[in-house]
């Protein structure tokens, strides 16, 4: 099992495996975050966290929940809302180890426009 978790250790994420890449987007939220995400199914991934540590931002078309940690600031995840048709989340690779992710192909997504 993966684990990974925000600054302060109020967010946890474990996954079961990596995936083979992670995505840096130049949108105008992902390159506020300087996120790099790693795309998984909703049934890869385990986050867990005290109720009400996980403060949730939605934003644009309102398909996505971005997830910080409350207490640390730490974006972790965003999720997919219901509404959106996908089970996919996202999980930040900023709060891995940097070295987990050296293996990892980089994709960049070119979402400028979002
Ligand atoms: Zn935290």
């Amino acid at each position: 099992m993966i684990e990974a978790n925000c600054h302060c250790g109020a967010v946890k994420i474990f996954l079961k495996q990596l995936p083979v890449s992670y995505t840096e987007c130049n949108c105008s939220i992902c390159r506020r975050y300087a996120a790099q995400w790693l795309y998984v199914e909703a049934s890869e991934v385990e986050i867990t966290a005290a109720e009400g540590v996980i403060a949730r931002y939605q934003w644009g078309d309102h398909e996505i929940d971005f997830c910080h940690c409350s207490e640390c600031g730490s974006v972790t995840h965003y999720c997919s809302l219901p509404e959106s048709d996908s089970s996919r989340v996202a999980i930040n690779g900023r709060i891995f180890d940097p070295v987990m992710l050296t293996g990892l192909n980089k994709r960049e997504f070119d979402g400028e426009a979002m």
